[in-house]
């Protein structure tokens, strides 16, 4: 089997190893548009479930040694007083740990294992998938060069769209879709230097709807100064969406206002935020869930089949997990025709509740309770305003439609549940 995987994002080189790890294809050529892999994007959440299908691929040590691994995960109000704390990750008991690093970091990591696996000569940039056709059970795919002009096609056994938001391929099977779903809040994230904050193996998670903000460690190594790579992300309600566009820089003076008297006995926001050595801006979009990925030798994957808020750290783990099922199906199933209509059927469900839940249970829901029943102001006792277990039960809803969430199997052990699979 002879299969094209356009986009090499995280989703693309998932595939890629995986595929080739199967030992089912014969050949795996991936295409990136990009005419050089730049070290582009900021921090990127990998779940431990996620995790778990790149251990199987060999890519645990790299990637453990370039990230940190979050330990515990903390909520407080707006005025820095905590709410709720809970283990996470490995610390949880997980079997794998949950990630986060710089994605320039998670990319060059996997771009390095399948340049070396498949063969560099199998990995070409430049090539910016423009449409494909389909007749005598094969798969052609068009491409434009940096230039804008046409390359010679690629013809394969079958096509894995990897093309992640803008996706061409998705474009081509439903050109009527218009514009993303904005919900009304944009994002700006950047990355700090900064001595280590609460366990030094923490996610923070600030305040409430209209103005929040997510804070963790990219990396657990402490330089010769006492300080970590951070990781912050400010989320603010609006009514303008700024470009969907993952490398947009943003000014400090578009969202300072918001944060600047957000000074804790365990957080300087306002210092963290003007200490940043970049700052993007991302709009909160996604799109309505789509009836099918499919079509005959061609399917949808990641981003391009199902752009979802980025919040939770749901991009990259559901497009590892998409590549890590779609691998799977092709080395069980006798026909890939079928084993691409059974990849749809187990992961399109799982990814539409996820993008369903993003919309109407964010993760920070804990949050926008306590600051509804508080009207925003500090509280005295926090028992009086959401008990405990109100917070698990909320805590927990989150991880299990994300996936997150351990689950029992039938021989006692556990596991990091996964949704469709
Ligand atoms: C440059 C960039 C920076 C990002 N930064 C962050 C970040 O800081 N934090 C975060 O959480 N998420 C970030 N993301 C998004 C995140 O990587 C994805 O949401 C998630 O990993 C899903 O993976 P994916 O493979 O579906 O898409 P992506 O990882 O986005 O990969 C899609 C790939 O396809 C390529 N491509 C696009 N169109 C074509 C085409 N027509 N032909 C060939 N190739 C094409 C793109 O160049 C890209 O390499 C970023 C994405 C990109 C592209």
């Amino acid at each position: 089997m002879d299969v094209i995987v356009i986009g090499g994002g995280i989703g693309g080189l998932t595939l890629a190893l995986a595929l080739h790890a199967s030992g089912k294809a014969r050949r795996v050529r991936v295409f990136e548009a990009a005419s050089e892999m730049r070290a582009l994007g900021i921090g990127i959440h990998i779940g431990s479930h996620a995790m778990k299908e790149l251990s199987a691929l060999g890519l645990e040590d790299a990637l453990v040694a370039t990230s940190s691994q979050p330990e515990d995960y903390a909520f407080f109000t707006r005025h820095g007083q905590l709410v709720y704390r809970r283990p996470f990750g490995k610390a949880a008991g997980h079997p794998y740990s949950h990630l986060t690093l710089l994605r320039p970091d998670l990319q060059r990591v996997m771009l390095t294992a399948v340049r070396e696996r498949i063969g560099a000569g199998n990995f070409t940039v430049g090539h910016r998938c423009t449409g494909v056709e389909q007749s005598g059970g094969r798969v052609t795919a068009n491409f434009s060069g940096p230039d804008g002009k046409a390359l010679p096609p690629a013809e394969g056994d079958l096509l894995v769209a990897c093309d992640g938001i803008h996706s061409a391929v998705r474009k081509q099977f439903y050109p009527g879709e218009g514009p993303f779903c904005f919900r009304g809040c944009n994002l700006w994230r950047g990355t700090t230097l900064r001595k280590p904050f609460l366990t030094g193996a923490s996610i923070a998670r600030i305040g409430a709807r209209n103005s929040t903000m997510l804070i963790n460690p990219l990396r657990s190594t402490i330089d010769a100064d006492g300080n970590q790579l951070i990781n912050w992300v400010c989320e603010i309600e609006g009514d303008v969406a700024v470009p969907v566009d993952w490398n947009k820089p943003a000014r400090v003076e578009d969202f300072f206002a918001n944060f600047q008297d957000w000074t804790f006995d365990w957080m300087d926001v306002p210092s963290l935020i003007r200490g940043a050595d970049q700052i993007l801006s991302y709009p909160m979009v996604d799109r309505d869930p789509l009836p099918r990925w499919s079509f005959e030798r061609v399917t949808l994957l990641g981003d391009a089949a199902h752009p979802m808020y980025p919040q939770g750290g749901n991009g990259g783990a559901q497009a590892i997990l998409d590549a890590a099922a779609l691998a799977l199906l092709l080395q069980t199933e006798s026909d890939p025709v079928s084993a691409l209509k059974a990849y749809e059927d187990s992961r399109l469900p799982a990814t539409s509740k996820i993008v369903v839940q993003n919309r109407t249970a964010p993760p920070n829901v804990i949050l926008d309770t306590v600051e509804q029943r508080t009207g925003g102001k500090r509280f005295d006792r926090l028992d009086d305003v959401i008990t405990q277990d109100e917070m698990k039960a909320i805590f927990e809803g989150y991880q299990k439609v994300a996936g997150y969430q351990m689950r029992q199997d039938t021989r006692g052990s556990s596991s990091p549940g996964q949704a469709g699979r």
